[in-house]
């Protein structure tokens, strides 16, 4: 039995420290086709009742920190309506029979989030199975690297943005009208906001943007009693790196460099969102929770 996320161990050594050979997959790419397998928290995650009775909408829940959220979010009592992309289906299923497992529902909803009308139809689709909505999480993402400017392209850069920073807007305010006093509000943003590579100039851009969008929206809307805060992941190993993501000669080493000298799993993320969900950080607003291995940010 892995260890549940409260037992006291070394944090260095408490996931392998994985050197992945090289492996490419179409975007967006599947957890299941990862080699190594990413861990999520199936064997791990332990629920204690923090999100009983919440119903929650998750994009990007069929894989990676999204998929993680998901189990974490049910084994913690909430109900959760399933964002992603048709080709994930597969993937989706896999974490809606996991959530189903600890006794929540799960409602499934591919689509493809970059346009709004896709994103108004799915906040609508998600209120209505869950009877309602007091907690979204905007996690999708878009990540291609580009090592020249030049070869970037309009249509690429514009996709980065829909799909990273226009939907969370599109979500966000289509959501609003389902929302009490008491909801919560998660965005994903990154640490490429503070450290950029030189390889994902529009990808960085849009993390940044995510920040400010999530500390702008939580001042105007705290006196409505929802709060809104960011979890900023370091280098956590999903199937949004191998889609090119990163280049293949990064994929190795990917996460060696930080501070604790490993790869963040999936599961480690999921605390830091069942935290900011729950009513236990209610004074907490506007921040961006860093889980990054340790790499500096400002
Ligand atoms: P992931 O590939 O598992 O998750 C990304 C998900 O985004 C996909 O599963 C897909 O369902 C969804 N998505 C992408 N385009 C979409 C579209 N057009 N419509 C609907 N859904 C779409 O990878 P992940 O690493 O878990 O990514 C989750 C979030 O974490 C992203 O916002 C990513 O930027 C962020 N992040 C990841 C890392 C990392 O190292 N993995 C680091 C910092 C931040
Ligand atoms: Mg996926």
């Amino acid at each position: 039995m892995a260890h549940d996320q409260y037992t006291f161990v070394d944090p260095t050594t408490r996931f392998e420290k994985v050197s992945p050979p090289k492996q490419h997959q179409p975007e967006p790419g599947l957890d299941s086709e990862l080699n190594p397998l990413a861990d999520l928290g199936e064997d791990s995650y332990r629920g204690s009742g923090r999100l009983s009775g919440r119903r929650a909408l998750i994009t990007g829940a069929d894989s990676g920190i999204g998929g993680a959220v998901a189990i974490a979010f049910a084994r913690e009592g909430a109900d959760i309506a399933l964002s992603y992309l048709p080709s994930e289906q597969s993937d989706a299923e896999r974490i809606a029979a996991l959530i189903r497992d600890a006794g929540q529902q799960a409602h499934l909803f591919p689509g493809d989030i970059s346009n709004a009308e896709a994103c108004r139809t799915l906040v609508a689709g998600a209120a209505e199975k869950l009877g309602g909505l007091d907690t979204l999480v905007n996690n999708a993402g878009k990540q291609v690297f580009c090592t020249k400017l030049e070869d970037l392209t309009d249509e690429a850069f514009d996709q980065t943005f829909k799909t990273n920073v226009y939907a969370m807007f599109w979500i966000t305010k289509a959501a609003l009208e389902h929302l009490p006093a008491g909801s919560t509000i998660i965005n994903t943003t990154s640490v490429q906001a503070y450290k950029p590579s030189p390889v994902l100039v529009d990808y960085a851009s849009t993390k940044a943007a995510i920040n400010s969008f999530t500390k702008a929206t939580a001042a105007q809307l705290a006196e409505r009693g929802i709060r809104v805060n960011a979890v900023a992941p370091g280098p956590v190993w999903t199937p949004l790196q191998v889609s090119d993501g990163q280049p293949q000669e990064k994929i190795a080493s990917f996460g060696h460099d930080t501070p604790l000298g490993r790869v963040g799993q999936p599961a480690e993320m999921a605390p830091a969102y069942v935290f900011l969900a729950s009513a236990e950080s209610s004074y907490v607003i506007g921040e961006t929770l860093n889980a990054n291995g340790g790499i500096p940010t400002p």
